[in-house]
């Protein structure tokens, strides 16, 4: 029945079909679920109850003669005099001359608008003559397309709910509707189009948040369940005892949040699925410490290890410091696109033929030239930024590896059991002791002198000090010339009383290798750069990071840069140079000088840009819900997965009558059917 095209709905004809498919709207149940995307709400109120600049409905009588007057091109403006309770109120419609003829002085008239407390005004946005009482309390508003006006939408909607209503299926097991005290499906779905008050709106929104959150994570669940059980056959046979003496014998503990992380990957990747983690920890948590523990485990078992990187530069500094670290015990390679020649080929055939052990490198590590041997273990780092297809393209590789992400942007977790559901995820939390935390403040062009006289000082410290030049979206070359003048400028100012380096994307391997060598062996001390620093490079002896127009960054790049800082024993200070025109922009700066917790960060970043913003959109693969929103409705969000999770791991769908009608629902998704059964 749900399932038949609207035109079964009496008066809806083949124009208005058109219409209504315009609106995403082709069959019954599209239409029944054809939400309102706000509530107004035309509650009279005391005058005194009213609040300055927010929305209000008044009752009056009005007073006098309205008053009229034209200006520019076809405007106007109408000012009527109300008497409202013992008070004179303006209100003022614009554009709406032909309503004069229609008032009269004792003319009693119901308008919505906005309320001006200082002047008694109300700026109106909706006006009817009469009293208030005879309009509903709240007032649905939905998005109409076409010809399709509102009252007719609410007749018809009204009518398809009387006669296909008892149609739909309640998709919740009862004891749920218990426990969370949720209306019913379809006195839920009346309350959403016909509310009769907000608590049974409150109620219908909870109901259906609630059961959309509960479905997409089934989904989910059902999907990661199906993936770890497609693949057999990786167990990695690492050697336990090895691996602990391996442990032991770097220079520092393992804090506790990296020893959980660590057991979860080698647990992972012990097992016969193929591990799907994502390692997520603010910068400098140590995260390619343990990265590092489990490449070395995939060698003991005789298979090879891989780690990508987004830059070259971070390429090159992972694969001496592993180089280090396995020294005697592995033959660790370098594959980036500055690899060439002779040498490029000498690795490609080592990687072929088993020598290379790990293998570092940038994105060219899944490019077809590139034939692993026997590749167990691949680690991506800095995820977001290579986004899904690369993912893919591994896969496409005809690889399967685990499969270990690490992410320095602490993704909110919202985001995280949701974008990710279908993925593990390891947090590491907490920092090795001894770290302190960075201080940061947000300055104005005017101090900049002052902060440059602090960095000279911290320099006489002994300490060094970055400097980001702005971000120029769109244009590289932009980009570089703010670097190259801010150089400029500095080495000037400083005039041989320390040395000032310049790095940007144009520079070739060997240079940038140059200049990240000078820097880190403190023969440069101050080291200007455009944001190819941003991720991983290393060098604890930098104190101070300055940000020149920081409004330009989002709060994560921010938080990533800061994260260059602060790496030593010594305190550290990021300074940020912005001058922002919108409210946005300084809660941005706001925030920064007031959070150091990513995590918490990353909260808050998702919060001023929404989800979709959070990964960029094309990449986001966040997912759309009607009711639902995932920042707002976390908390349901986090309930939904513990629900669905019991609901997998006891297989309760395909075994408890209850979970038919879940079952039945979750069948027609396209990407899942028919296998939740099997
Ligand atoms: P991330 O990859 O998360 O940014 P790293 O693994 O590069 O962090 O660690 C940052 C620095 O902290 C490195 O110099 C590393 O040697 C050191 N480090 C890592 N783990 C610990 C620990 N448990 N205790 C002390 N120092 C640590
Ligand atoms: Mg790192």
């Amino acid at each position: 029945m749900l399932d038949q095209s609207v035109l079964q709905l009496s008066g809806v004809g083949e124009r208005m079909r058109e219409t209504l498919e315009e609106m995403g709207i082709y069959t019954i149940e599209d239409f029944l679920f054809y939400f309102p995307f706000r509530y107004d709400y035309h509650e009279v109120k005391p005058l005194t109850e009213l609040v300055h600049n927010e929305k209000a409905t008044i009752e009056g009588e009005v007073i006098g003669e309205p008053s009229l007057t034209f200006y520019g091109k076809k405007k106007s403006r109408l000012m009527l005099n109300l008497q409202v309770e013992h008070f004179a109120v303006k209100a003022v419609m614009f554009n709406r001359a032909f309503a004069k003829k229609q008032l009269q002085a004792g003319d009693t008239v119901t308008v919505t608008g906005k309320w001006d407390q200082h002047r008694l005004q109300i700026t109106v946005s909706q006006f009817k003559k009469g009293k208030a009482k005879n309009q509903t309390p709240i007032q649905p508003v939905y998005s109409l397309k076409g010809n399709l006006k509102l009252p007719t939408l609410r007749k018809w909607m009204g009518k398809a709910i009387d006669e296909y209503g008892s149609y739909l299926p309640e998709i919740l097991p009862s004891s749920y509707l218990d426990t969370y005290k949720l209306p019913h499906r379809v006195e839920a779905l009346y309350a959403m189009h016909f509310p009769e008050s907000r608590t049974r709106l409150k109620h219908a929104k909870r109901r259906f948040v609630y059961e959309e959150f509960l479905l997409f994570q089934l989904k989910m669940q059902i999907l990661r369940k199906m993936k770890r059980e497609a693949t057999t056959g990786n167990s990695q046979n690492y050697d336990e005892e090895a691996v602990n003496h391996f442990t032991d014998q770097l220079p520092f503990e393992l804090t506790s949040a990296q020893s959980k992380a660590l057991q979860e990957i080698l647990k992972d990747m012990q097992s016969h699925y193929r591990m799907n983690r994502l390692l997520q920890g603010d910068v400098g948590s140590g995260k390619t410490a343990v990265a590092a523990i489990a490449l070395y485990a995939t060698i003991t078992s005789g298979k090879q290890g891989s780690l990508m990187v987004p830059t070259e530069i971070l390429a090159e500094q992972h694969h001496q410091s592993l180089s280090e670290l396995f020294e005697g015990k592995a033959n660790v390679v370098l594959l980036t696109g500055s690899v060439k020649g002779k040498k490029r080929k000498e690795i490609l055939t080592q990687i072929e033929e088993n020598e290379a052990d790990i293998i570092i490198g940038t994105h060219a590590l899944i490019q077809d030239e590139v034939r692993f041997h026997d590749l167990a273990l691949s680690i991506i780092d800095e995820q977001h930024r290579f986004g899904v297809n690369q993912r893919r393209a591994l896969r496409d590789k005809g690889l399967n590896p685990d499969v270990l992400f690490m992410t320095a942007t602490p993704i909110p977790r919202t985001l995280a059991i949701t974008a990710f559901g279908d993925m593990d995820v390891s947090i590491i939390d907490q920092m090795p002791a001894g770290r302190k935390e960075v201080e940061t403040y947000w300055i104005k062009e005017q101090m900049l002198d002052r902060v440059l006289t602090f960095i000279k000082k911290e320099v006489d410290n002994g300490h060094q000090a970055y400097v980001i030049s702005p971000l120029i979206e769109e244009s590289d070359t932009l980009d570089i010339q703010n670097a190259v003048d801010i150089y400029n400028q500095l080495t000037q100012y400083y005039d041989g009383d320390l040395k000032v380096g310049l790095m940007h994307g144009r520079l070739s391997a060997e240079e940038k290798e140059e200049i990240m060598k000078q820097f880190a062996d403190n023969e440069v001390q101050v080291l200007v750069s455009t944001t190819v620093v941003e991720v991983g490079v290393n060098v604890p002896n930098a104190t101070v990071m300055l940000i020149y127009d920081a409004e330009r960054f989002g709060l994560s790049q921010l938080h990533q840069l800061r994260g260059r800082v602060g790496r030593g024993s010594e305190q550290s200070y990021c300074i940020l140079l912005a001058d922002p025109k919108g409210d946005v922009g300084k809660e941005r700066m706001r925030i920064m000088s007031e959070t150091s917790n990513g995590f918490e960060l990353s909260e808050q970043d998702l919060q001023l840009r929404g989800p979709g913003d959070f990964f960029g959109r094309k990449q986001s693969g966040v997912p759309e819900f009607k009711v639902a929103d995932m920042v707002h409705d976390y908390r349901a969000l986090e309930t939904a997965r513990q629900d669905a999770k019991e609901i997998i791991d006891h297989n309760l769908l395909s075994t408890n009558e209850e979970y038919n009608e879940l079952l039945k629902r979750l069948e027609k998704d396209p990407i899942l059917q028919g296998q939740i059964l099997d």
